[in-house]
């Protein structure tokens, strides 16, 4: 009995890579499992994890990022997300008001979910909401557009001396799980601005709830996501600000997330195809065409600087800054010089925890400064997610470049292209918010940080 208990739970981090059964967002089926590694190549060659901790170390506990990256290189039925979305119709059944919110890579993928060709899909993604049960559906690059009114005002602020530069982008789940685990260091540098999901969870429950004259405890409100890591993202504590400003315990801003293959799998539960969906529109909350490119990699720096190009100039940027090739690209380090009229500053925009961490270790030797870097988890940002389609089910097509294309398109499309401009957004600011970056502004929008994260790295010492 007792070298039972002294055995290992998990099989070596050579084979295959640990997942605990309580983690929230992945899920390990062992007797599906064949052992063929690929779930530890690319918690290596993509996250890093594997890397930077031992199991001996965390005393047995397997560390996860939440990217779902294993599940995506998983050739089998051994490792998935973990599903909400039985919970959600558990929830409408029994007579919650489900608000879904459509992030900006999903739109990209829906189509290719159904296994069919990419094409750009948010209007037939609404319609199928509708027809699940949804009483609202919104759009997530609303809260994309939030998000860039308050990360271009706290860098600006910062760029005025009003905290440590760089300033890293924190939408990406991971990324912030990977820095409070292996750079607590650097959380100062981290925007406090919480992600578009977030956001809009927030808001629905608050902004939404009231105009609608919707009953906040009655609402169930659920992110339609490319990510896995959003399912442990929105059970933060410190995601509950909607709770906290209306009084009322115990209920999260977003109830649950969802992933693109979730979505697909309950429709077709319930019979649902793709050529049976109509091109709808979301009942609010739209987004600009910033808002979009916030599923590429690359995309929420873009948008972000158009913004922070108003607010240094009091004049929108000029046409070409619409197009800023120098963030753009697929490599997974950029660096760039970007022009912001009244100043020039420099930049970088990273994707995989694992070229960030190699970024951030070589910046102990270099003389230069940036003022703004972007990370995001995934190859490419969001489009590569841990809940998109898996690539290899339709080969040869360029998956994700194409969903990228998409993006870039839409935005360039799209007569509203600044995240300032969205008349939705500044009214919600006058009615609701306050000043971007104000003291009602920053208690629903804005969190801190973990410092003690990396502490479970050393549980078992
Ligand atoms: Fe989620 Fe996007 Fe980060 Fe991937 S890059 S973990 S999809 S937020």
């Amino acid at each position: 009995m007792e070298e039972l208990r002294k055995m290992p739970k998990h099989f070596p981090m050579s084979e295959r890579a640990p997942v605990e059964p309580d983690n929230p967002a992945i899920v390990r089926y062992s007797s599906a499992c064949f052992h063929c590694g690929n779930c530890k190549w690319s918690c290596l060659d993509q996250t890093g994890l594997l890397e930077r901790y031992t199991l001996e170390s965390t005393g047995d506990r397997a560390i996860c990022l939440y990217c779902g990256q294993c599940v995506n290189e998983c050739p089998g039925a051994a490792m998935s997300e973990r599903l909400h979305y039985p919970a959600v119709k558990a929830a409408m059944a029994e007579g919650k008001i489900a608000v879904a919110s459509i992030s900006p890579a999903v739109r990209t993928s829906l189509a290719e979910a159904f296994g069919l060709e990419v094409s750009f899909s948010l209007g037939q993604t609404v319609d199928l909401l509708k027809k699940l049960g949804f009483t609202y559906v919104l759009d997530t690059a609303f809260g994309a557009d939030l998000t860039v009114m308050e990360e271009a005002t706290e860098l600006i602020q910062r760029m005025q001396g009003g905290g440590p530069l760089p300033l890293f982008t924190s939408c990406c789940p991971s990324w912030v799980r990977y820095a409070e685990l292996f750079y607590p260091q650097w959380l100062p540098n981290l925007s406090g601005t919480k992600s578009p999901v977030c956001m809009q969870g927030t808001m629905i429950k608050t902004a939404f709830a009231k105009e609608r004259q919707l009953n906040p405890e009655k609402l169930l409100t659920v992110a339609v996501t490319p990510c896995t890591a959003k399912k442990a993202e929105i059970l933060r504590p410190e995601m509950n600000a909607a709770g906290a400003e209306l009084g009322l315990d115990g209920i999260q801003d977003t109830d649950y997330a969802i992933t693109v293959r979730e979505l697909v799998r309950w429709a077709r539960e319930a019979g649902i195809r793709f050529a049976d969906l109509q091109d709808a529109q979301p009942d609010a909350f739209s987004g600009s065409g910033a808002g979009n490119l916030f599923g590429s990699t690359g995309g929420v720096m873009e948008a972000a600087l158009r913004t922070a190009y108003f607010l240094l100039n009091g004049v929108n940027p000029p046409a070409d800054f619409l197009q800023l090739e120098a963030v753009r690209g697929n490599e997974a380090v950029r660096e760039a010089e970007v022009d912001m009229g009244v100043s020039r500053i420099r930049v970088a925009v990273l994707f995989g925890t694992r070229e960030a961490g190699a970024w951030l270790e070589a910046q102990k030797e270099r003389k230069e400064s940036f003022h703004y870097v972007e990370v995001m988890t995934c190859p490419g940002g969001c489009i590569g997610g841990g809940g998109q389609p898996k690539h290899f089910i339709v080969p040869g097509l360029q998956v994700p470049e194409k969903r990228k294309a998409l993006l870039y398109a839409r935005d360039e499309a799209m007569p509203l292209r600044l995240s300032h401009e969205n008349p939705e957004l500044t009214a919600l600011y006058q009615t609701h918010l306050g000043e971007p970056g104000g003291e009602k502004a920053c208690r629903l929008l804005h969190v801190p940080f973990r410092s003690d994260a990396s502490e479970e790295l050393q549980a078992g010492k």
